[in-house]
């Protein structure tokens, strides 16, 4: 039993976990996962090979991955700029950037933890030159790569892809562990996320994959159910300072994690992923660590994790469940795909 509040030291906030609760009664709304087998591809999908696109676009026919400018920018080149000023206190300013999908695949039947392990270190290459290339224009102050996977996190479209989103702003989240790095940096002479990660592998329950040069865990201070953070162990602000060597250890690790998380129960398990990277609107960014952060929004296979009056009225998280039992629930699971002949612990 876990009953305590646990600090998030990149977030500077408290986590209330109270896992002796995980098993009172509950009569809330459950997901149902749709089993239908999909297509290989689908003369329907926006993001299928050599389909026309909302926008009348073509997609090629792309045999590994594809990126486009998102058809429904949400902040694009096509910002009104002639807005109507805001009044006192309240500002506004012209929605620029760059909105992009990536296919992470051809198949449309694919997800990404179904994807070899050389995909993933190719995908990982990928976002890490969109870091680049997106990060360099003089308006983008911070690239955010994420991926929604799942019809309860809202997408609808089954086919492996991300999204970036090169804003004009840092997101919030960003801003506030780049400032808590810093300031940690500067008090103790060591990045803040080194510090976890000595924590992490010190007391070891949490860890989930150990690499090389990476490493997967459930942080101490997990908000979600099986939340799970992965990141090389060397300090790198991006991923554009990796070594080889790192991204091909990370892409492993990477791929199992989401193997693991297919294989809990045996569906395309939902989630929020993004990767945090130092923003790039010319700033100081030492002791900024880049990390992958997965949020899944399911604590039991048909039961939503509900943002409701902690999360939502006071902005911080009440967990009902034990990160050590949710890690070790993880790292229990096969690293060979259930698609691929991979078994349950059963
Ligand atoms: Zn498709
Ligand atoms: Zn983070």
């Amino acid at each position: 039993m876990v009953w305590e509040e646990r600090w998030h030291p990149l977030r500077e906030e408290w986590v209330i976990v109270a896992a002796h609760r995980q098993n009172r009664p509950w009569s809330g709304e459950t997901i149902e996962h749709n089993g239908e087998k999909l297509p290989r591809y689908d003369p329907e999908c926006y993001l299928c090979p050599g389909n026309t696109r909302i926008s009348g676009a073509r997609n090629p026919l792309y045999s590994t991955t594809f990126f486009f400018d998102n058809d429904h920018p949400c902040v694009g080149q096509d910002a009104p700029p002639g807005i109507v000023a805001g009044n006192q206190v309240f500002r506004n300013r012209p929605a620029t950037g760059i909105a992009r999908v990536v296919c992470y695949s051809p198949r449309h039947d694919m997800s990404l933890g179904e994807l070899d392990r050389h995909e993933i270190e190719n995908l990982l290459v990928l976002w890490r030159d969109q870091y680049l290339e997106l990060g360099n224009r003089p308006e983008v102050a911070h690239v955010l790569v994420f991926e929604n996977k799942g019809e309860v996190v809202g997408v609808s479209n089954p086919h492996p892809h991300c999204q970036i989103y090169a804003t004009n702003f840092v997101f919030k989240t960003i801003e506030i562990e780049a400032a808590a790095s810093a300031r940690h940096l500067s008090e103790t002479g060591r990045p803040l996320f080194h510090d976890i990660l000595t924590a992490e592998q010190q007391d070891g329950r949490r860890i989930i994959h150990k690499g090389d040069s990476s490493i997967a865990f459930v942080p101490y201070f997990a908000r979600y159910a099986y939340e799970v953070y992965v990141a090389p162990m060397m300090t790198h602000a991006s991923l554009a300072s990796l070594s080889n060597g790192e991204l091909t250890d990370l892409s492993e690790t990477l791929r199992r994690v989401l193997v693991k998380y297919d294989n809990l129960w045996r569906m395309p398990f939902p989630y929020v992923m993004a990767l945090h990277q130092s923003p790039t609107d010319g700033g100081r960014y030492d002791g900024f660590h880049f990390h992958i952060e997965f949020h899944p929004p399911l604590r039991r296979p048909r039961l939503l994790k509900y943002l409701a009056g902690p999360e939502i009225g006071g902005g911080n998280f009440l967990s009902d469940t034990s990160p050590e039992e949710k890690a070790t629930e993880l790292r229990c699971l096969p690293d060979t795909h259930y698609k691929r002949g991979g078994g349950n612990n059963e």
